[in-house]
């Protein structure tokens, strides 16, 4: 083994915990260099969208200072991956390149022709360090990729998942590092204007941030009661990790061992702790569907539903973009993804189906919306979420069961606190209301300050007429 440098290029694992690639290059006998390249070429339309590059901007920042801590410095540059790695490679005389794999399928072609371009004069090796399973290692009896999600999960519950790896905290970093680029001139961060200041106190991005939440929501009523509040946006008792989990400031692997350790010591009960792991399989499931079916990221997965007919509504899409609707559950989900970058998991899929069923809209312009404005948002999970609402990707929601926003809110956010903290003019209107404000009496409204039409929209489309709309259009292609 020589002892010219490693090279370890890190994408979507942004930690020095549970990081395969990172510990190879540690418990070698050789220099470590640490470089991240920011390709806005290849991912094509994946390129990183408004609010991930405010994420990882903070991410950065703070691999920036961990990696000055081993009195080294993390290299930043900017371009097309399959260029910049051989270059910095020769530039620091590596001996070595190591990443964690990626499943996403321009990440699988650009690593593979980058593995098959760099083997002759160097060592390669890439690792899992993002998924518990690969999506290659889960299959059915007869060998190919699961399509309904109950049964890969019994798969999953059937598998051990490994040890979490021990965290670098050892590293010889490189030295004489190439040149790097500054972070603060990528320009990743919002100006004029800035509507990510309501980022600032929601988010810690970061290693230290993915790890101070994780353990703090462990420990909260959240985690403890998981399996009924998860679907509850007033109690917004979620673990919000789901960003930290994106860009690898915490892997798969440690919060599934760590939540089964919970179990074990009955510090979670087992049914909370279990169907939070099944949550996070649903974040496989996804990966493996797009793995399979990379058509997935485009088309719908049930091909009958490219001949859908589409409203080219820009108006309504517009309307349910800015939260003004004029149904309250709709705008409080949309005006939360603005402001704080998150929407609650139950109010996607309300927001989700509302696009599509109500408003006819394309899912894809949804889909799109969701990709910029989510600092959580993963091609996999983002593009499968947004097939099964639309009730036509795998295991799907069906087509016909629509969503009625009224009683959605009713159900999920009994007292409409959900809604008061993000529909402000609706602050004050009752409970009985609160999610059907135009059924209001009129002395209810003028109490609670609503002028419908004037302070807070009335509903641009009617529920039940668009309900009967979508359905016979769904006839047209069954
Ligand atoms: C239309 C739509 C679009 C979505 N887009 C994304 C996206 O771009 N990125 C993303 O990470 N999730 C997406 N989701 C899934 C889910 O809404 C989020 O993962 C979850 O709301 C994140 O909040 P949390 O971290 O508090 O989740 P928790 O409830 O605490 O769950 C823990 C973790 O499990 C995973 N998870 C939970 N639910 C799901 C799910 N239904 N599908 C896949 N993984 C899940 C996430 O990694 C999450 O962080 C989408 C869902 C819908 C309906």
């Amino acid at each position: 083994m020589s002892n010219k440098p490693s090279l370890v290029w890190l994408r979507e694992d942004l930690r020095f915990d549970d990081n395969p690639a990172l510990r190879e290059a540690a418990d070698r006998d050789a220099p470590t260099a640490i470089l991240y390249i920011l390709d806005d070429e290849t991912p094509g339309d994946f390129k990183l969208g408004g609010a991930q590059r405010w994420w990882l901007h903070y991410s950065l920042k703070a691999l920036v200072e961990d990696v000055d801590k081993f009195g080294g410095t993390l290299i930043l540059r900017r371009g097309d991956a399959s260029e910049l790695l051989p270059e910095v490679a020769k530039e620091i005389g590596a001996g070595a390149i190591f990443w964690n794999r990626r499943y996403m399928s321009w990440q699988i072609e650009q690593d593979k022709a980058l593995k098959e371009a760099l083997t002759d004069d160097y060592e390669v090796k890439s690792f899992n360090g993002r998924l518990l399973n690969e999506p290659w290692e889960i299959c059915t009896k007869s060998g190919g990729p699961y399509k309904v999600y109950t049964p890969y999960w019994k798969q999953v519950q059937q598998r051990d998942v490994r040890d979490p790896l021990p965290k670098v905290q050892k590293l010889d970093v490189l030295s004489d590092s190439p040149k790097s680029d500054k972070l603060e001139d990528w320009d990743l961060l919002p100006t004029k204007p800035d509507w990510a200041e309501g980022f600032g106190p929601v988010w810690t991005p970061g290693e230290r941030g993915a790890r101070k939440r994780w353990l703090a929501w462990l420990k909260t009523e959240g985690a403890e009661n998981y399996g009924e509040q998860r679907n509850r946006p007033d109690c917004d008792n979620t673990s919000r990790m789901a960003p930290h989990i994106h860009f690898g400031e915490i892997s798969a692997v440690t919060m599934y061992r760590e939540m089964q350790d919970k179990i074990a010591e009955r510090e979670i009960p087992s049914d909370a702790g279990q169907t939070f792991l099944s949550e996070i399989a649903w974040r496989e499931f996804s990966y493996n569907l797009v793995f399979h079916f990379p058509k997935m990221f485009e088309k719908p997965l049930m091909e009958k539903f490219e001949a859908f007919n589409w409203n080219d509504d820009d108006d309504a899409f517009t309307a349910w973009t800015k939260g003004q609707t004029g149904y309250p559950i709709v705008d409080a989900g949309m005006r939360q993804l603005w402001t704080e970058g998150h929407m609650h998991n139950r109010v996607r899929m309300i927001v989700g189906s509302f696009l599509v069923k109500d408003l006819l809209v394309d899912w894809r312009r949804g889909m799109d919306w969701f990709w910029d404005t989510l600092v959580c948002a993963d091609p996999a999970s983002n593009t499968a979420s947004w097939q099964w609402v639309a009730g036509c990707g795998a295991d799907a929601s069906p087509f016909f069961r629509v969503f009625n926003p009224v009683s959605q809110g009713e159900k999920f956010d009994p007292n409409g606190d959900y809604v008061r903290r993000h529909v402000p003019e609706l602050k004050d209107m009752p409970k009985k209301h609160i999610h059907a404000p135009w059924d209001a009496p009129r002395d209810v409204l003028a109490k609670a300050g609503v002028k419908l039409g004037e302070t807070y929209p009335k509903p641009i489309v009617d529920h039940g007429e668009r309900r009967k709309e979508a359905l016979a259009r769904y006839q047209d292609i069954k």
